[in-house]
Protein backbone atom coordinates (compact mmCIF):
# COMPACT_ATOMS: atom_id res chain seq x y z
CA UNK A 1 0.00 0.00 0.00
CA UNK A 2 2.51 2.42 1.12
CA UNK A 3 4.64 1.65 -2.19
CA UNK A 4 1.47 2.05 -4.34
CA UNK A 5 1.02 5.56 -2.32
CA UNK A 6 4.51 6.50 -3.31
CA UNK A 7 4.05 5.97 -7.10
CA UNK A 8 0.40 7.22 -7.18
CA UNK A 9 1.73 10.49 -5.40
CA UNK A 10 4.35 11.09 -8.39
CA UNK A 11 1.79 11.27 -11.00
CA UNK A 12 1.07 14.96 -12.21
CA UNK A 13 -0.20 16.74 -15.54
CA UNK A 14 3.40 18.06 -16.04
CA UNK A 15 5.76 16.59 -19.31
CA UNK A 16 8.13 15.75 -16.04
CA UNK A 17 6.86 12.38 -15.42
CA UNK A 18 9.74 10.32 -14.52
CA UNK A 19 9.77 10.42 -10.58
CA UNK A 20 11.46 7.97 -8.68
CA UNK A 21 8.82 6.42 -6.45
CA UNK A 22 11.06 5.63 -3.81
CA UNK A 23 12.20 9.00 -3.58
CA UNK A 24 8.85 9.81 -2.05
CA UNK A 25 10.41 8.66 1.46
CA UNK A 26 6.91 8.85 3.34
CA UNK A 27 3.60 9.94 1.82
CA UNK A 28 1.50 12.01 4.26
CA UNK A 29 -2.31 12.58 3.59
CA UNK A 30 -3.63 14.72 6.99
CA UNK A 31 -7.08 15.49 7.42
CA UNK A 32 -6.03 18.18 10.25
CA UNK A 33 -3.65 20.67 11.85
CA UNK A 34 -2.62 18.16 14.23
CA UNK A 35 -1.71 15.62 11.51
CA UNK A 36 -0.18 18.50 9.03
CA UNK A 37 2.27 19.02 11.98
CA UNK A 38 3.17 15.67 12.66
CA UNK A 39 4.08 15.63 8.86
CA UNK A 40 6.26 17.87 9.17
CA UNK A 41 7.72 17.18 12.26
CA UNK A 42 8.89 14.10 10.79
CA UNK A 43 10.45 15.48 7.81
CA UNK A 44 12.36 17.65 9.93
CA UNK A 45 13.36 15.27 12.34
CA UNK A 46 14.62 12.75 9.48
CA UNK A 47 16.44 15.85 7.72
CA UNK A 48 14.59 15.54 4.62
CA UNK A 49 12.77 17.93 2.43
CA UNK A 50 8.88 18.42 1.50
CA UNK A 51 6.41 18.71 -1.70
CA UNK A 52 3.10 19.52 -1.20
CA UNK A 53 0.93 18.01 -3.81
CA UNK A 54 -2.60 19.60 -4.70
CA UNK A 55 -4.74 18.22 -7.59
CA UNK A 56 -1.38 17.31 -9.59
CA UNK A 57 -2.86 19.80 -12.41
CA UNK A 58 0.20 22.05 -12.02
CA UNK A 59 1.90 22.49 -15.48
CA UNK A 60 5.54 22.88 -14.83
CA UNK A 61 6.22 19.44 -12.81
CA UNK A 62 6.82 21.75 -9.45
CA UNK A 63 4.64 19.59 -6.91
CA UNK A 64 6.70 16.50 -8.03
CA UNK A 65 9.70 17.14 -5.68
CA UNK A 66 11.55 15.45 -8.60
CA UNK A 67 13.51 12.63 -7.93
CA UNK A 68 14.97 13.53 -4.60
CA UNK A 69 14.75 12.09 -1.49
CA UNK A 70 11.77 13.57 0.55
CA UNK A 71 8.44 13.60 2.30
CA UNK A 72 4.89 14.56 0.03
CA UNK A 73 2.48 15.77 1.97
CA UNK A 74 -1.17 15.71 0.19
CA UNK A 75 -3.77 18.06 0.63
CA UNK A 76 -6.45 15.79 -1.04
CA UNK A 77 -8.07 14.97 2.59
CA UNK A 78 -7.88 18.35 3.42
CA UNK A 79 -11.12 19.96 1.72
CA UNK A 80 -13.03 21.22 4.12
CA UNK A 81 -15.49 24.30 4.04
CA UNK A 82 -14.84 25.97 7.71
CA UNK A 83 -17.09 28.86 6.97
CA UNK A 84 -19.30 30.82 4.51
CA UNK A 85 -20.25 34.05 5.14
CA UNK A 86 -22.95 35.73 2.51
CA UNK A 87 -23.24 39.43 4.61
CA UNK A 88 -19.45 39.52 4.51
CA UNK A 89 -18.94 38.07 0.97
CA UNK A 90 -16.45 35.06 2.16
CA UNK A 91 -15.31 31.45 2.53
CA UNK A 92 -12.56 29.66 4.88
CA UNK A 93 -11.25 26.79 3.48
CA UNK A 94 -9.00 23.85 3.66
CA UNK A 95 -6.51 23.74 0.57
CA UNK A 96 -7.13 20.43 -0.79
CA UNK A 97 -10.82 21.56 -2.07
CA UNK A 98 -11.02 22.14 -6.01
CA UNK A 99 -13.71 25.73 -6.95
CA UNK A 100 -16.03 22.97 -8.68
CA UNK A 101 -16.63 21.72 -5.05
CA UNK A 102 -16.52 24.90 -3.48
CA UNK A 103 -19.02 26.03 -5.39
CA UNK A 104 -21.18 23.09 -4.91
CA UNK A 105 -21.38 24.20 -1.11
CA UNK A 106 -22.23 27.43 -2.05
CA UNK A 107 -24.70 26.73 -4.38
CA UNK A 108 -26.50 24.84 -2.53
CA UNK A 109 -27.18 27.57 0.22
CA UNK A 110 -27.19 30.32 -2.69
CA UNK A 111 -27.63 29.65 -6.11
CA UNK A 112 -26.50 32.54 -7.55
CA UNK A 113 -23.08 33.10 -5.40
CA UNK A 114 -20.09 31.87 -6.57
CA UNK A 115 -16.08 31.62 -6.19
CA UNK A 116 -15.04 33.17 -9.33
CA UNK A 117 -11.44 31.52 -9.82
CA UNK A 118 -12.32 28.67 -12.55
CA UNK A 119 -9.05 27.79 -14.09
CA UNK A 120 -10.90 24.76 -16.91
CA UNK A 121 -9.16 21.89 -14.64
CA UNK A 122 -11.43 23.43 -11.84
CA UNK A 123 -12.74 19.90 -11.10
CA UNK A 124 -9.13 18.60 -9.94
CA UNK A 125 -6.80 22.01 -9.38
CA UNK A 126 -6.88 22.80 -5.79
CA UNK A 127 -7.44 26.18 -4.32
CA UNK A 128 -3.89 25.50 -2.37
CA UNK A 129 -2.39 24.48 -5.75
CA UNK A 130 -3.99 27.72 -7.93
CA UNK A 131 -2.69 29.86 -4.79
CA UNK A 132 0.75 28.22 -5.57
CA UNK A 133 0.50 28.91 -9.08
CA UNK A 134 -1.56 32.26 -9.21
CA UNK A 135 -4.23 30.56 -11.52
CA UNK A 136 -6.71 32.12 -13.14
CA UNK A 137 -9.71 31.06 -15.70
CA UNK A 138 -10.76 32.35 -19.37
CA UNK A 139 -12.43 34.74 -16.81
CA UNK A 140 -9.75 36.61 -15.48
CA UNK A 141 -10.13 39.40 -17.51
CA UNK A 142 -13.01 40.01 -15.30
CA UNK A 143 -12.63 38.13 -12.13
CA UNK A 144 -8.33 38.44 -11.66
CA UNK A 145 -6.61 35.45 -10.71
CA UNK A 146 -6.75 33.74 -7.44
CA UNK A 147 -4.69 36.15 -5.78
CA UNK A 148 -7.14 38.43 -6.40
CA UNK A 149 -9.79 36.83 -4.92
CA UNK A 150 -7.81 35.75 -1.57
CA UNK A 151 -8.38 37.77 1.89
CA UNK A 152 -5.67 35.42 3.86
CA UNK A 153 -3.66 32.74 4.34
CA UNK A 154 -2.48 30.32 6.74
CA UNK A 155 0.75 28.97 6.19
CA UNK A 156 2.79 26.31 8.39
CA UNK A 157 6.41 26.71 7.72
CA UNK A 158 9.16 23.96 8.48
CA UNK A 159 9.78 24.89 12.09
CA UNK A 160 5.85 24.35 12.34
CA UNK A 161 5.26 28.34 12.97
CA UNK A 162 2.03 29.06 12.11
CA UNK A 163 2.01 32.14 10.22
CA UNK A 164 -1.37 34.31 8.90
CA UNK A 165 -1.07 36.91 6.59
CA UNK A 166 -4.35 38.43 6.12
CA UNK A 167 -5.15 41.53 3.85
CA UNK A 168 -6.13 44.78 5.48
CA UNK A 169 -9.98 45.34 5.70
CA UNK A 170 -9.83 48.62 4.51
CA UNK A 171 -7.81 48.35 1.67
CA UNK A 172 -7.62 46.10 -1.61
CA UNK A 173 -3.52 45.59 -1.73
CA UNK A 174 -2.53 42.90 -1.87
CA UNK A 175 1.09 44.13 -0.51
CA UNK A 176 -0.27 45.78 2.61
CA UNK A 177 -1.16 42.86 5.09
CA UNK A 178 -1.47 42.30 8.73
CA UNK A 179 1.20 39.43 9.35
CA UNK A 180 0.34 37.19 12.95
CA UNK A 181 2.85 34.30 14.04
CA UNK A 182 3.21 33.10 17.63
CA UNK A 183 6.53 33.29 16.78
CA UNK A 184 7.20 37.25 17.62
CA UNK A 185 11.25 37.22 16.14
CA UNK A 186 9.38 35.66 12.65
CA UNK A 187 6.35 37.77 12.35
CA UNK A 188 8.72 40.52 13.37
CA UNK A 189 11.38 39.67 10.25
CA UNK A 190 8.21 38.74 7.67
CA UNK A 191 7.00 42.43 8.25
CA UNK A 192 10.15 43.87 8.04
CA UNK A 193 10.89 42.13 4.71
CA UNK A 194 7.41 43.34 3.76
CA UNK A 195 5.99 39.89 3.20
CA UNK A 196 2.56 39.46 1.71
CA UNK A 197 -0.23 37.50 -0.29
CA UNK A 198 1.63 38.65 -3.81
CA UNK A 199 4.96 36.17 -2.24
CA UNK A 200 2.52 33.94 -1.53
CA UNK A 201 1.06 33.78 -5.01
CA UNK A 202 2.89 31.53 -7.65
CA UNK A 203 4.98 30.65 -4.46
CA UNK A 204 5.42 27.08 -5.72
CA UNK A 205 5.37 25.36 -2.02
CA UNK A 206 8.53 26.79 -1.61
CA UNK A 207 7.20 28.70 1.20
CA UNK A 208 5.35 26.69 3.74
CA UNK A 209 2.28 24.00 3.32
CA UNK A 210 -0.82 26.40 2.92
CA UNK A 211 -3.54 25.43 5.07
CA UNK A 212 -6.21 27.55 5.27
CA UNK A 213 -7.37 30.10 2.54
CA UNK A 214 -10.03 33.26 3.23
CA UNK A 215 -11.15 33.88 -0.49
CA UNK A 216 -13.97 36.24 -1.63
CA UNK A 217 -17.19 34.96 -2.82
CA UNK A 218 -19.59 37.07 -4.95
CA UNK A 219 -23.04 37.20 -6.54
CA UNK A 220 -23.36 36.45 -10.25
CA UNK A 221 -23.05 39.67 -12.07
CA UNK A 222 -25.94 41.26 -13.53
CA UNK A 223 -24.47 41.87 -17.26
CA UNK A 224 -27.84 42.39 -18.84
CA UNK A 225 -28.65 41.19 -22.27
CA UNK A 226 -25.71 39.52 -23.91
CA UNK A 227 -24.09 39.76 -27.62
CA UNK A 228 -22.49 37.40 -29.57
CA UNK A 229 -19.78 38.01 -32.62
CA UNK A 230 -16.66 36.88 -34.31
CA UNK A 231 -14.00 39.18 -35.75
CA UNK A 232 -11.84 37.23 -37.91
CA UNK A 233 -8.66 38.86 -39.30
CA UNK A 234 -6.59 38.78 -42.15
CA UNK A 235 -3.29 38.63 -40.11
CA UNK A 236 -1.66 38.30 -36.85
CA UNK A 237 -0.65 42.15 -36.30
CA UNK A 238 -4.19 42.98 -36.85
CA UNK A 239 -5.10 39.66 -34.45
CA UNK A 240 -2.90 41.21 -31.84
CA UNK A 241 -4.18 45.29 -32.23
CA UNK A 242 -7.71 43.76 -31.87
CA UNK A 243 -6.55 42.43 -28.22
CA UNK A 244 -4.80 45.48 -27.52
CA UNK A 245 -7.77 48.16 -28.32
CA UNK A 246 -10.18 45.98 -26.36
CA UNK A 247 -7.52 46.40 -23.63
CA UNK A 248 -7.50 50.02 -24.09
CA UNK A 249 -10.65 50.56 -23.69
CA UNK A 250 -11.77 48.39 -20.90
CA UNK A 251 -14.41 46.20 -22.77
CA UNK A 252 -16.04 44.28 -20.03
CA UNK A 253 -16.35 41.23 -22.25
CA UNK A 254 -18.03 38.32 -20.66
CA UNK A 255 -16.23 35.64 -22.91
CA UNK A 256 -12.83 36.40 -25.02
CA UNK A 257 -11.64 33.21 -26.67
CA UNK A 258 -9.33 33.28 -29.68
CA UNK A 259 -8.07 30.50 -32.22
CA UNK A 260 -4.55 31.97 -33.80
CA UNK A 261 -3.77 28.95 -35.63
CA UNK A 262 -5.09 25.68 -36.84
CA UNK A 263 -3.43 23.44 -38.94
CA UNK A 264 -6.51 20.71 -38.80
CA UNK A 265 -8.42 21.13 -41.69
CA UNK A 266 -11.72 20.28 -40.25
CA UNK A 267 -10.79 23.08 -37.80
CA UNK A 268 -9.17 25.63 -40.27
CA UNK A 269 -11.87 25.63 -42.52
CA UNK A 270 -14.75 25.80 -39.47
CA UNK A 271 -12.87 28.61 -38.24
CA UNK A 272 -11.12 30.41 -40.09
CA UNK A 273 -8.36 31.40 -38.19
CA UNK A 274 -6.77 34.15 -36.88
CA UNK A 275 -9.97 34.59 -34.75
CA UNK A 276 -12.13 35.40 -32.05
CA UNK A 277 -14.74 34.76 -30.20
CA UNK A 278 -16.92 37.38 -28.36
CA UNK A 279 -19.74 37.73 -25.93
CA UNK A 280 -20.85 40.62 -23.44
CA UNK A 281 -22.94 43.15 -22.59
CA UNK A 282 -25.27 44.31 -25.07
CA UNK A 283 -24.69 47.81 -24.52
CA UNK A 284 -21.27 47.66 -26.07
CA UNK A 285 -22.36 46.52 -29.18
CA UNK A 286 -21.85 49.84 -30.84
CA UNK A 287 -18.23 50.51 -28.76
CA UNK A 288 -17.19 47.10 -30.04
CA UNK A 289 -18.17 47.93 -33.79
CA UNK A 290 -16.47 51.21 -33.73
CA UNK A 291 -13.24 49.81 -32.12
CA UNK A 292 -13.10 46.84 -34.56
CA UNK A 293 -13.92 49.06 -38.04
CA UNK A 294 -11.26 50.84 -37.09
CA UNK A 295 -8.48 47.91 -37.47
CA UNK A 296 -8.03 47.47 -40.91
CA UNK A 297 -8.07 43.92 -42.13
CA UNK A 298 -10.68 42.88 -40.04
CA UNK A 299 -14.25 41.63 -40.22
CA UNK A 300 -16.81 41.60 -37.26
CA UNK A 301 -19.44 39.38 -37.16
CA UNK A 302 -22.47 39.64 -34.96
CA UNK A 303 -23.66 35.60 -34.59
CA UNK A 304 -26.99 34.36 -32.39
CA UNK A 305 -26.07 32.04 -29.41
CA UNK A 306 -26.68 28.73 -31.56
CA UNK A 307 -23.78 29.96 -33.72
CA UNK A 308 -21.39 31.17 -31.15
CA UNK A 309 -21.75 27.84 -29.07
CA UNK A 310 -20.94 25.96 -32.32
CA UNK A 311 -17.13 27.43 -32.75
CA UNK A 312 -17.10 28.09 -28.74
CA UNK A 313 -17.66 24.18 -28.89
CA UNK A 314 -14.58 23.67 -31.32
CA UNK A 315 -12.67 26.02 -29.28
CA UNK A 316 -13.25 24.13 -26.48
CA UNK A 317 -12.36 20.51 -27.88
CA UNK A 318 -9.92 21.72 -30.44
CA UNK A 319 -6.63 20.62 -27.43
CA UNK A 320 -8.31 17.09 -27.79
CA UNK A 321 -7.76 16.24 -31.28
CA UNK A 322 -4.55 15.13 -32.94
CA UNK A 323 -3.80 15.76 -36.40
CA UNK A 324 -4.68 13.88 -39.26
CA UNK A 325 -1.08 11.81 -39.39
CA UNK A 326 1.06 11.78 -36.01
CA UNK A 327 0.36 13.05 -32.68
CA UNK A 328 0.59 16.42 -30.93
CA UNK A 329 2.21 17.66 -27.90
CA UNK A 330 2.07 20.63 -25.42
CA UNK A 331 5.77 21.13 -25.37
CA UNK A 332 4.83 24.86 -23.39
CA UNK A 333 1.64 26.22 -22.30
CA UNK A 334 0.89 29.62 -21.60
CA UNK A 335 2.51 32.05 -23.82
CA UNK A 336 1.80 35.62 -22.27
CA UNK A 337 1.84 37.91 -24.98
CA UNK A 338 0.94 41.73 -24.26
CA UNK A 339 1.47 45.60 -24.74
CA UNK A 340 3.63 46.38 -27.67
CA UNK A 341 4.07 42.95 -28.70
CA UNK A 342 0.47 42.78 -29.54
CA UNK A 343 1.17 45.21 -32.19
CA UNK A 344 3.93 42.77 -33.69
CA UNK A 345 1.88 39.60 -33.55
CA UNK A 346 3.56 38.38 -36.85
CA UNK A 347 6.67 38.26 -35.09
CA UNK A 348 6.27 36.29 -31.74
CA UNK A 349 4.38 33.58 -34.12
CA UNK A 350 7.01 33.50 -36.47
CA UNK A 351 9.67 33.61 -33.68
CA UNK A 352 7.97 30.82 -31.58
CA UNK A 353 7.54 28.64 -34.32
CA UNK A 354 11.08 29.03 -35.90
CA UNK A 355 12.04 27.75 -32.44
CA UNK A 356 9.97 24.87 -32.53
CA UNK A 357 10.78 24.18 -36.05
CA UNK A 358 14.64 23.66 -35.14
CA UNK A 359 13.63 20.74 -33.01
CA UNK A 360 11.40 19.25 -36.17
CA UNK A 361 8.08 19.96 -33.86
CA UNK A 362 5.58 21.51 -36.79
CA UNK A 363 3.00 23.93 -35.33
CA UNK A 364 0.07 22.42 -35.21
CA UNK A 365 -3.10 24.35 -33.62
CA UNK A 366 -2.59 28.12 -31.00
CA UNK A 367 -5.86 29.54 -29.16
CA UNK A 368 -6.22 31.06 -26.17
CA UNK A 369 -8.11 33.24 -23.49
CA UNK A 370 -8.18 36.94 -24.96
CA UNK A 371 -7.99 39.54 -23.85
CA UNK A 372 -6.53 38.22 -20.20
CA UNK A 373 -5.18 38.94 -17.17
CA UNK A 374 -2.46 37.66 -14.88
CA UNK A 375 0.20 39.11 -12.07
CA UNK A 376 4.06 39.14 -13.17
CA UNK A 377 6.08 39.81 -9.71
CA UNK A 378 3.60 42.32 -8.25
CA UNK A 379 2.84 44.00 -11.89
CA UNK A 380 -0.70 43.27 -13.19
CA UNK A 381 -0.51 42.57 -17.07
CA UNK A 382 -3.11 42.49 -20.09
CA UNK A 383 -3.11 40.36 -22.73
CA UNK A 384 -3.13 37.13 -24.07
CA UNK A 385 -2.63 33.84 -22.72
CA UNK A 386 -1.62 31.70 -25.75
CA UNK A 387 -1.52 27.75 -25.28
CA UNK A 388 0.34 25.61 -27.89
CA UNK A 389 0.16 22.26 -29.36
CA UNK A 390 2.84 20.55 -31.54
CA UNK A 391 3.09 17.85 -34.20
CA UNK A 392 5.74 15.60 -33.08
CA UNK A 393 8.35 14.08 -34.99
CA UNK A 394 8.09 10.79 -35.26
CA UNK A 395 11.66 9.77 -33.93
CA UNK A 396 11.55 12.43 -30.99
CA UNK A 397 13.77 11.41 -27.80
CA UNK A 398 13.60 12.84 -24.33
CA UNK A 399 16.22 15.34 -24.96
CA UNK A 400 14.84 16.81 -27.98
CA UNK A 401 11.40 17.43 -25.98
CA UNK A 402 13.88 19.16 -22.99
CA UNK A 403 15.93 21.11 -25.66
CA UNK A 404 12.47 22.63 -27.19
CA UNK A 405 11.46 23.50 -24.40
CA UNK A 406 14.30 25.18 -22.99
CA UNK A 407 14.77 27.16 -25.66
CA UNK A 408 11.28 28.14 -25.77
CA UNK A 409 12.10 29.56 -22.63
CA UNK A 410 14.88 31.67 -24.12
CA UNK A 411 13.02 32.85 -27.24
CA UNK A 412 10.00 34.39 -24.59
CA UNK A 413 13.06 35.48 -22.02
CA UNK A 414 14.44 37.29 -24.72
CA UNK A 415 11.19 38.25 -26.45
CA UNK A 416 9.24 39.33 -23.27
CA UNK A 417 6.88 36.96 -23.52
CA UNK A 418 5.33 36.12 -19.90
CA UNK A 419 3.72 34.19 -18.08
CA UNK A 420 5.73 31.05 -18.78
CA UNK A 421 9.15 32.06 -17.22
CA UNK A 422 7.36 32.99 -13.80
CA UNK A 423 4.27 31.05 -14.00
CA UNK A 424 4.60 27.98 -15.71
CA UNK A 425 8.29 27.33 -15.90
CA UNK A 426 9.28 28.12 -12.58
CA UNK A 427 12.36 26.96 -12.42
CA UNK A 428 13.86 30.04 -14.65
CA UNK A 429 16.69 31.37 -12.02
CA UNK A 430 16.55 34.92 -14.17
CA UNK A 431 13.48 36.01 -12.88
CA UNK A 432 12.49 38.67 -9.80
CA UNK A 433 9.79 35.91 -8.44
CA UNK A 434 12.85 33.30 -8.34
CA UNK A 435 14.94 36.13 -5.79
CA UNK A 436 12.22 36.85 -3.76
CA UNK A 437 11.45 33.63 -2.90
CA UNK A 438 14.96 32.57 -2.40
CA UNK A 439 15.15 35.32 -0.14
CA UNK A 440 12.12 34.44 1.55
CA UNK A 441 12.96 30.97 2.40
CA UNK A 442 15.90 32.31 4.19
CA UNK A 443 13.25 33.44 6.93
CA UNK A 444 10.76 30.88 6.30
CA UNK A 445 12.96 27.59 5.82
CA UNK A 446 15.03 26.35 2.81
CA UNK A 447 13.15 22.82 2.92
CA UNK A 448 9.75 23.32 1.17
CA UNK A 449 9.86 22.24 -2.08
CA UNK A 450 13.59 23.33 -2.35
CA UNK A 451 14.72 21.74 -6.21
CA UNK A 452 12.44 24.31 -7.31
CA UNK A 453 14.90 26.83 -6.62
CA UNK A 454 18.20 25.04 -6.86
CA UNK A 455 17.53 22.47 -9.85
CA UNK A 456 19.49 22.17 -12.61
CA UNK A 457 18.49 21.79 -16.49
CA UNK A 458 20.15 18.44 -16.20
CA UNK A 459 18.28 17.23 -13.13
CA UNK A 460 14.85 18.63 -15.21
CA UNK A 461 16.08 16.77 -17.89
CA UNK A 462 16.39 13.47 -16.28
CA UNK A 463 12.27 13.98 -15.23
CA UNK A 464 11.11 14.12 -18.96
CA UNK A 465 8.98 11.03 -19.96
C1 LIG B 1 -6.35 20.34 -18.51
C2 LIG B 1 -5.73 21.47 -17.73
C3 LIG B 1 -6.25 22.75 -17.86
C4 LIG B 1 -5.69 23.82 -17.14
N1 LIG B 1 -6.22 25.09 -17.27
C5 LIG B 1 -5.71 26.10 -16.56
C6 LIG B 1 -6.28 27.42 -16.65
O1 LIG B 1 -7.28 27.64 -17.36
N2 LIG B 1 -5.71 28.41 -15.92
C7 LIG B 1 -4.62 28.17 -15.11
O2 LIG B 1 -4.15 29.10 -14.45
N3 LIG B 1 -4.07 26.95 -15.00
C8 LIG B 1 -4.59 25.92 -15.70
N4 LIG B 1 -4.03 24.67 -15.60
C9 LIG B 1 -2.86 24.49 -14.72
C10 LIG B 1 -3.16 23.95 -13.30
O3 LIG B 1 -4.47 23.49 -13.17
C11 LIG B 1 -2.82 24.96 -12.26
O4 LIG B 1 -1.44 25.16 -12.24
C12 LIG B 1 -3.34 24.61 -10.84
O5 LIG B 1 -3.46 25.86 -10.26
C13 LIG B 1 -2.50 23.73 -9.93
O6 LIG B 1 -3.31 23.24 -8.85
P1 LIG B 1 -3.09 21.79 -8.23
O7 LIG B 1 -3.94 21.66 -7.01
O8 LIG B 1 -3.26 20.74 -9.25
O9 LIG B 1 -1.58 21.92 -7.76
P2 LIG B 1 -0.35 20.94 -7.98
O10 LIG B 1 -0.09 20.74 -9.43
O11 LIG B 1 -0.52 19.74 -7.13
O12 LIG B 1 0.80 21.85 -7.36
C14 LIG B 1 1.20 23.06 -7.97
C15 LIG B 1 2.18 23.77 -7.04
O13 LIG B 1 1.49 24.19 -5.86
C16 LIG B 1 2.11 23.68 -4.70
N5 LIG B 1 1.04 23.42 -3.72
C17 LIG B 1 -0.10 22.73 -3.92
N6 LIG B 1 -0.86 22.75 -2.80
C18 LIG B 1 -0.18 23.46 -1.88
C19 LIG B 1 -0.43 23.82 -0.51
N7 LIG B 1 -1.53 23.46 0.15
N8 LIG B 1 0.53 24.53 0.14
C20 LIG B 1 1.66 24.92 -0.49
N9 LIG B 1 1.94 24.60 -1.77
C21 LIG B 1 1.04 23.89 -2.46
C22 LIG B 1 2.85 22.43 -5.17
O14 LIG B 1 3.94 22.11 -4.33
C23 LIG B 1 3.31 22.86 -6.55
O15 LIG B 1 4.47 23.63 -6.46
C24 LIG B 1 -4.57 23.59 -16.30
C25 LIG B 1 -4.04 22.29 -16.18
C26 LIG B 1 -4.61 21.25 -16.87
C27 LIG B 1 -4.02 19.87 -16.71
Amino acid sequence: MEKLRRIIIGSNASIFQKIDPDSNIKVFTPTNELEINEAITFARENNLPITTKGGGSGLSGACTGASRKKVVISAMRLKKVLELNFKDGYAVVEPGITPDELNEIIQQQKANWKFFIAPSSRDIATLGGILSTDGGGNDAWLAGTMVDNVLAVELIDYNNNKIIVEQLEDQKDKLKVKITSENKELEKKLQEANFSLMDIAGSQGVLGFISKIKVEIKTLPDTGELSYAFVHCDNLNAFGKVIYDLIENDIPLTYGESIVQAEHPDIATKTNPPMFIFEYPRKYNDKMIEIIKNIPSTTFSKVDLEEFEKIKDIRINMAKRNPPEGYQIALFEGYGIYGENLLRFEEMIKEINETLGKYRFLPFIKFGHAPSLWHVGNEKIKGLIMHSREIRPTNFTRDLVFNGIVDLVETCERLGITPKPEHKWPFSKTTVKHKRLTELTKLLGTNFNPFLLDCTLEELSEMVF
